[in-house]
């Protein structure tokens, strides 16, 4: 599948990013726009579009894709303190990038539910 999104472009090195953690399955950086201290982006370097768009087989990368949530939690020390991660699907949900990501967002009280 090709992907022209901006976080396909990060996931194949091609475009900057401040990079949190990385392995060869996801790359975790920190969002051009943050919504509290932490907030970082976690997405697969495979482009996915949507939740919708997940297949049986991507059932270990997206598992990966929370061990790198919580791998960025212990870097930022949110483990205590808690963290939100959340991941939008579609227009109507908030999703502006297609190439899912998880949002990692920590360091200040959050409030439920989101609006
Ligand atoms: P969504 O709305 O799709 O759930 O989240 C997309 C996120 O990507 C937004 O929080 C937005 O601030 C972030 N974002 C958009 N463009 C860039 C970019 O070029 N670099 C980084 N690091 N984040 C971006």
């Amino acid at each position: 599948m090709s992907d022209d999104t901006i976080f396909g472009k990060i996931a194949r090195g091609e475009m900057d990013a401040d990079i949190v953690y990385e392995n060869s399955r996801v790359v975790a950086f920190r969002d051009i726009n943050p919504q509290a201290p932490t907030h970082v982006l976690v997405i697969p370097r495979k482009p996915i579009a949507t939740i919708n768009d997940i297949e049986a087989d991507d059932r270990m990368l997206i598992g990966e894709m929370f061990l790198a949530a919580k791998e960025v939690a212990r870097i930022e020390g949110l483990e205590s303190s808690g963290y939100r991660v959340v991941m939008n699907c579609g227009e109507g949900a908030g999703q502006s990038v297609f190439h899912i990501h998880l949002h990692v967002l920590g360091g200040r009280s959050l409030k439920w539910p989101p609006g």
